[in-house]
């Protein structure tokens, strides 16, 4: 997520003083990753021929046990109401046995959700389910041994509420997110990583749901003037019959975004199809918008390994935030209104912030509650990167406006629940953020920086990173000393030196 407003006056101010001499190197510097194959035999003789390295089987993600949410949704767009089914088919994925099923209901913060029926796979209505919060616990009659699946079925209402927000309606636009029951990942240790909101001064604070990779297949009908309908989705929506089906295999998230006024700008790019939608009267903006996730998803893919989705949907949101989901953005839609003075505007910092999700965030989870770290201090150090690489003279620039300009301070290993709320968590877990990242590639260097990066983000695909497992793959990578950098930027760092 990014919440920015940029202060002109302050940034003119700090132009004028030049905080940092300039540390990046040009952009043929970064080096373009090559994919390793670990070979299953080494040839020992040399009078017998030479075994033909055979590639390591590549585990499935999650051994394909991956969660299964099957839903059907109809929508009633101009009364702003759904009829959803939702079935969840769950395996137990750890060495211990489980009693009590845990649902993230999102929609009943708002008081948006009203719920019809639960019911296990077999038909048989579950009357005993509680509710702690937003969380539904469903306890089991049998405990889920490992290895077990279950099924359930949840059968819901939704009155979308009026507010601007990823979950709402706004008039020209449905918000659909978090909007059906979720199942958070479970951990042997710690039970359920299921979290409640971090509320400051009335604003949420960061994001509080954990989300393992899942696979979905959805089906939207709407209840009249379907050919009005414009669907923006983290994969491309097929008419079938009378309804749409939307097919995302190992998604954090699933979200949409719909409306009767959204205008659709497409583009390919090395089979990736870029969506962009906005309503009519910001159709150019939304031309910059794409052409900066163009450049972002070929930057990124280059460092992080490729984009393994088919489609990108970035998408003008009724918000005063950005936020990022699986295959797709949700960017403010001020941005869109108010464009101008490229490469310095707000579209060109937010774009690139949110595109990288696609690799931390979507393609590596980590917990956003307990270690936002993880996703948003590399999602603000790769607007860095792609100032770096596309605007080189505007880098010191978006140093200064960006992070100098706030004066942050503090550890960035917080999490959410943090008591100066928004500004302190942006300042620790964003700006600070960026500024680890600086330090640790000046101090190991260009080469084993981004090699590290790649490795980092290739050994977590699908899977929810730490700390520990960031630490443990950079020491692998690196000998240099960077405990100086580790002291200055965190508290609590489990594997660090
Ligand atoms: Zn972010």
């Amino acid at each position: 997520m990014t919440n920015y407003k940029p202060t002109r006056k302050l940034v003119l101010l700090l132009c004028a003083v030049c905080l940092l001499a300039a540390c990046s190197p040009p952009q043929e510097e970064i080096p373009t990753p090559t994919p390793s194959i670990t070979p299953t035999a080494t040839a020992t003789a040399t009078l017998t021929p030479t075994p033909v390295p055979s590639p390591t089987p590549t585990p499935l993600p999650l051994d394909g046990k991956q969660t299964q949410y099957r839903i059907d949704a109809t929508i009633n767009y101009y009364n702003r109401f759904i009829s959803v089914t939702s079935q969840s088919i769950f395996t137990n994925k750890t060495n211990v046995p489980i009693d009590e099923m845990v649902f993230i209901v999102y929609p009943t913060i708002f008081q948006s959700i009203f719920m019809r029926s639960v019911k296990l796979g077999d038909g048989t209505p579950v009357d005993d389910y509680r509710w702690e919060g937003h969380h539904m616990v469903i306890p089991l009659e049998t405990p889920l041994q490992p290895g077990e699946q279950i099924t359930i079925t949840h059968d819901f209402e939704l009155y979308m509420p009026d507010r601007t927000g990823v979950f709402g309606q706004t008039g020209r636009q449905l918000l659909l997110s978090y909007w059906y029951p979720t199942i958070p990942p479970f951990d042997e240790q710690q039970g359920w990583l299921a979290y409640d909101v971090s509320l400051v001064n009335s604003m949420f604070v960061g994001e509080h749901q954990v989300f393992e990779s899942a696979d979905y297949d959805v089906t939207i009908k709407f209840t009249d003037r379907a050919e009005n309908m414009v669907i923006a989705a983290g994969a491309m929506p097929v008419f079938e019959d009378d309804s749409y089906r939307i097919s995302l295999p190992l998604g954090r998230t699933f979200v949409l975004a719909i409306s009767d006024s959204y205008k659709i700008i497409t583009r390919e790019v090395d089979g990736v199809q870029i969506r962009g939608f906005s309503l009519p009267e910001v159709v150019e903006s939304s031309e910059v918008a794409v052409d900066l996730a163009e450049k972002a998803l070929r930057l990124y893919s280059e460092l992080f390994g490729p984009y393994e989705r088919d489609v990108l949907s970035v998408v003008q949101a009724d918000m005063g935030i950005n936020m990022e989901f699986d295959g797709l953005i949700l960017i403010q839609s001020s941005f869109y209104w108010l464009y101008r003075d490229p490469p310095r505007s707000d579209l060109h910092i937010i774009v690139p912030h949110e595109v990288l999700h696609q690799w931390f965030f979507s393609l590596v989870g980590n917990n956003q509650a307990m270690e936002p770290w993880l996703d948003e201090a590399i999602a603000t150090y790769a607007e860095a990167l792609f100032y770096e690489r596309y605007f080189p003279e505007d880098l010191e620039w978006w140093w200064d406006t960006r992070v100098h300009a706030h004066l942050p301070a503090g550890s960035i290993d917080t999490s959410i629940y943090i008591a100066g709320g928004v500004p302190e968590y942006f300042n620790r877990a964003y700006r600070r953020g960026a500024l680890f990242y600086r330090d640790l590639r000046e101090a190991i260097g260009d080469e084993i920086f981004f090699s590290f990066l790649l490795d980092y983000a290739q050994s977590h695909r699908y899977k929810i990173a730490t700390g520990e497992g960031f630490f443990n793959t950079l020491n692998q990578h690196t000998n240099a000393d960077y405990s100086t950098v580790i002291e200055e930027y965190f508290t609590n760092p489990p594997g660090a030196p």
